[in-house]
């Protein structure tokens, strides 16, 4: 049974990286009908936060991301790490460090000064030193002194290290949490994850956890280190390009499905497809395909998927979703025509639920028309066509075709060509320029709306 993790640190928001992270996790887990279980790696007491849990907890519910098991939570198994920690020390492949911070300062420093790696030289390492009085100890793994890690990566393929790039790491620190290189080894083991997949900033971690999976005698599981984001400019992807936590995102109005669609195609390829649903990512997913070099994140690629997954949408939903977007604008949307409506004809122009809420807004009340349109459009010339179509719409039952029948006849009677007549309609009745068919959007606003905004915008044409 493959069973896969996400185990994030909880230091901050989602971003973008650790949710594409999840989501390859998440996908193979599902494509192999295995798990996905969720462990929060809060061993950094100072920087975790239980905000930035539930961000994590709310980011990839949003996208979708649902574990079978977890979140686990590591301080809460910190005896386990404790208990294995002894053992190994017990069995002789771990000790115990009495190695002062200043002591091991001097130490680097001495190192740097010789122009070697500063590296932990083993002084307790086989030490028959009496251990000091009041300090409280660390615990260091053994690191074999020679011989090298080899392990083929399922996205890099085979790596190795040599051991003597490698010092005795501390499994366990004086207060007795762990650190990340043993936590994540115990907690894979117990888990029994057999693929572990994980962004690349942790492949020099790989040998090391490899060597406390050896020296506990444990099957190692398959390793596959995913490339990283870069922003456009090739840099690493961070705030300086803009959004990078995940919810960010949620509040610009993207759809969770068009982000996760992204994120799948950030990196990982199925031939040129580039919109594929949550079903196909899953019967697809394969860690064959996740690229070798790192990805650039294309702000305008994504806010195109949106666009598409947008113009399928239920609208239902969509109105549901705008609905918060207005209500922030403070705009009512009550005794005004039905939002899905709306939504359904302004979608087609939107790339974004933001902007679809931007667009809806005239439906609900008016805007005033800037002073440059005003003057552009409401000329002496088009005045009479404008009230003679006041009148006629006043008279008709209000559907789109009788609309459009009376803007055609007034277009016709005053031997106008149909802008010269829809434009000052528009900014009338819109304050805009940019509207979906004028028809339609009229029938939407309703009869009494549409004459109450003409005979208040008749009165600023000049005479
Ligand atoms: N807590 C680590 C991180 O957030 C997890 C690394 C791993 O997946 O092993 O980077």
């Amino acid at each position: 049974m493959i069973r896969t993790r996400f185990a994030p640190s909880p230091t901050g928001y989602l971003h973008v990286g650790g949710a594409r992270t999840a989501l390859f996790s998440w996908a193979y887990a599902r494509k192999h009908g295995g798990k996905f279980i969720l462990r929060v790696e809060d061993t950094d007491l100072e920087r975790s936060t239980q905000q930035s849990v539930q961000a994590i907890l709310d980011g990839m519910q949003w996208l979708g991301l649902d574990c079978d098991e977890g979140p686990f939570y590591q301080m809460q198994r910190v005896e386990r790490y404790q208990a294995v920690a002894e053992q190994l020390v017990n069995e002789g492949k771990a000790y115990r460090c009495y190695a002062s911070k200043e002591e091991l300062d001097a130490m680097r420093e001495a190192q740097r000064a010789r122009g070697e790696k500063p590296r932990y030289d083993g002084r307790w390492r086989d030490s028959l030193q009496k251990p000091p009085a009041g300090i409280k100890p660390v615990i260091r793994f053994k690191n074999p002194l020679d011989g090298e890690v080899t392990w083929n990566d399922e996205v890099k393929g085979p790596i190795t290290i040599s051991n003597n790039e490698l010092d005795d790491l501390v499994i366990l620190r004086g207060d007795g949490v762990p650190t990340y290189n043993f936590g994540v080894v115990i907690d894979d083991l117990d888990m029994n994850i057999t693929h572990v997949i994980r962004g690349d900033d942790h492949v020099n971690n790989t040998p090391r956890q490899i060597n406390i999976y050896k020296a506990l005698g444990a099957a190692l599981p398959k390793f596959g280190h995913v490339p990283m984001i870069l922003g456009h400019d090739g840099e690493r992807l961070s705030k300086r390009h803009g959004a990078v936590g995940v919810m960010q995102y949620r509040d610009e109005g993207f759809l969770p499905e068009a982000l996760v669609n992204y994120l799948a195609r950030l990196g990982w390829s199925h031939g040129d497809d580039e919109k594929f649903s949550r079903e196909q990512l899953i019967e697809w997913f394969d860690l064959a395909h996740i690229s070798k070099s790192p990805a650039r994140f294309d702000p305008d690629k994504l806010l195109w998927l949106n666009q598409q997954y947008l113009r399928e949408a239920d609208m239902h939903r969509l109105a549901e979703l705008v609905q918060p977007f207005l209500a922030a604008d403070g705009c009512s949307t009550a005794g005004g025509p039905a939002l899905y409506a709306v939504i359904d004809l302004l979608r087609p122009r939107a790339s974004s639920l933001r902007e679809l809420a931007d667009a809806a807004v005239f439906f609900y009340r008016p805007l005033a028309p800037s002073a440059a349109l005003r003057s552009q459009y409401y000329t002496a010339e088009v005045h009479a066509a404008l009230a003679d179509l006041h009148t006629r719409l006043h008279a008709i039952v209000w559907n789109r075709a009788a609309i459009n029948d009376v803007v055609k006849a007034v277009v016709g009677a005053h031997a106008l060509k149909m802008p010269k007549l829809a434009m000052p309609l528009r900014v009338m009745v819109t304050g805009s320029t940019q509207t979906p068919s004028i028809d339609a959007t009229l029938e939407l606003i309703g009869k009494e709306t549409v004459l109450a905004r003409m005979s208040a915008e008749l009165k600023r044409f000049p005479a």
